[in-house]
């Protein structure tokens, strides 16, 4: 096992600065590889809370203040945002890894890479983009459609990706004048941390963003706050509920980006070597921990012996170890609490309709962390809490399907609806039925959110979509001013 760094940090960042807590309650962050304590962080209190949502309202009222500058100025900042998130990429991808326990191997690839990218388009598109469009007007005149920024933003977040996460939100919130409040995951603090030192070393003035570090308590108390303009967040489907209540009473918009579990199509004719590299990462990418997987995979009942064979053999050879090291593809799972709740699910499916083929166990030569074996469910029944429930764990279910209407009704089947892959030799084929999926995003032969493009889900999955032109307007109010003829 690699050895861990400890990282301690005594104050808060709000209003982009250091700031000493309220209270003195301490978070503290432990690696899922080591179980020991990799960082300490004060926790914020209402009073912190209330102080960052001052300090963002004032930057809003200030007639110099950020959401007031020429977009091409803000668009200024966010590309040397990008600058400094592209240049501590890596650094930033290992700290998180070494607080979830995703290995290095995609977080190099997704939170290293994916914030800037999106620093840098949205910067790109407030260049090309009017505030005001002035149109004729119905009766004569000229009507004039402004976008103004929408005012404070609260974003809330997950463990599992938590800065590609944020980056889909603080991007474009930043990018359309807002000012923005952070409350991450206590499990995933400490890369927050490393990104309000880069906002501000990078020219984001100060007030523009705040940082609160807690828990459900926390989260509540800000999307509550009557200083708070828009929520966007990203969790549990039963958080999201709560939280979408709260705003519901206070008509305040908000975005839910919730739980997930999609389906893997596989169709008659998919060529098993061709299939296997892009279902893996779909199905069981991020140590299953990742909301788009598609974990429940239907295959035909035609071919159901041989991609059992093969799906079970790719699953038992894939290499689990600490996430800090590049051949690792499967690490721990976030916390002791985390892992058992996966194992209830691996026992529930040992004793209901499911044949496990591989897996099940913690790993042998793990004397610490909350490792567990990635593990492969065969005939799962589609009425089994195994096949419906989000796990969240690298655990991945079988069900043979007779024919291609039935396989959609299965994959339709479901409280979810964030995202799916079908798997085909025919693309057309497979387009034809994406089109029918029920969720949010879909790929043909392979699955990648796209950052350019809208990215959400249907039903328990969320409310709203993010990413592209879209996710710019989620923080813009659009107001309509009629000038006579
Ligand atoms: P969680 O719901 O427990 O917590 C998410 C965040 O919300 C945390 O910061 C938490 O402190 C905060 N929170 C919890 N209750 C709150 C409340 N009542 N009011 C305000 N804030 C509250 O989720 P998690 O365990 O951190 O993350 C895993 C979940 O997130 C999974 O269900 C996963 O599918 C989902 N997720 C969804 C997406 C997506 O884009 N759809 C992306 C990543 C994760």
């Amino acid at each position: 096992m690699s050895g861990q760094a400890h990282e301690k940090h005594d104050s808060l960042w709000i209003g982009g600065r250091r700031v000493r807590s309220a209270g003195d309650e301490v978070i503290e962050v432990v690696s899922p590889s080591t179980e020991e304590v990799v960082g300490r962080v004060p926790a914020a209190n209402p009073e912190d809370v209330d102080a960052a949502v001052d300090a963002a309202r004032h930057t809003l009222t200030d007639r110099d203040g950020w959401s007031c500058w020429p977009s091409g100025r803000r668009a200024e900042v966010l590309d040397r945002v990008a600058d400094a998130l592209s240049g501590r990429g890596v650094e930033m991808a290992d700290l998180v890894s070494r607080q979830n326990g995703i290995p290095v191997g995609l977080t190099r690839r997704a939170e290293a890479m994916n914030p800037a990218f999106l620093m840098r388009y949205y910067a790109d598109l407030i260049r090309t983009v009017d505030e005001e469009e002035r149109r004729p007007g119905m009766y004569g005149g000229v009507t004039i459609v402004r976008r103004d920024p929408v005012g404070v933003v609260a974003i809330i977040g997950p463990w599992n990706m938590p800065q590609t996460l944020l980056a889909f939100r603080l991007a474009p919130a930043l990018a359309a004048g807002c000012s923005v409040i952070v409350k991450p995951s206590p499990q995933t603090v400490l890369d927050a941390y490393l990104l309000a030192e880069i906002l501000h070393d990078a020219g984001v003035p100060g007030g523009v963003v705040s940082v609160v570090p807690g828990g459900a308590e926390v989260g509540g108390y800000l999307v509550r706050h009557p200083g708070v303009d828009a929520v966007a967040f990203t969790g549990s489907t039963a958080a999201g509920r709560r939280v979408a209540r709260d705003c519901a009473e206070r008509f305040r918009p908000v975005t839910l980006e919730l739980g997930g579990r999609s389906a893997a199509l596989i169709l008659d004719d998919a060529d098993l070597g061709a299939c296997l590299p892009a279902l893996l990462p779909a199905a069981l990418g991020g140590n299953g921990e990742l909301c788009f997987l598609s974990s429940r995979i239907l295959v035909p009942a035609a071919r159901y012996a041989e991609f059992t064979e093969a799906i079970t053999q790719a699953v038992a050879s894939l290499v689990i170890g600490d996430p800090l090291d590049e051949r690792t593809t499967v690490g721990p799972l976030i916390s002791a609490g985390h892992r058992d709740r996966v194992e209830s699910y691996i026992a529930r499916g040992a004793a209901g309709s499911g044949r496990m083929t591989t897996g099940g166990r913690r790993p042998d030569g793990f004397d610490r962390g909350w490792y567990l074996q990635p593990t492969v469910f065969a005939d799962v029944d589609p009425a089994d809490p195994l096949f419906r429930d989000e796990i969240f764990g690298p655990v991945l279910t079988l069900t043979a399907y007779p024919d291609e209407a039935r396989a959609l009704r299965m994959a339709n089947d479901s409280a979810y609806g964030l995202a799916g892959i079908v798997l085909t030799a025919d693309p057309d084929r497979g387009l034809r039925l994406a089109r029918d999926v029920h969720t949010g995003t879909i790929g043909v032969n392979w699955y990648l959110p796209d950052l350019t493009a809208p990215f959400g889900g249907v039903k328990s999955s969320g409310l709203g979509r993010e990413l592209g032109p879209a996710g710019l307007a989620n923080y813009q109010q659009v107001k309509s001013i009629y000038l006579a003829a």
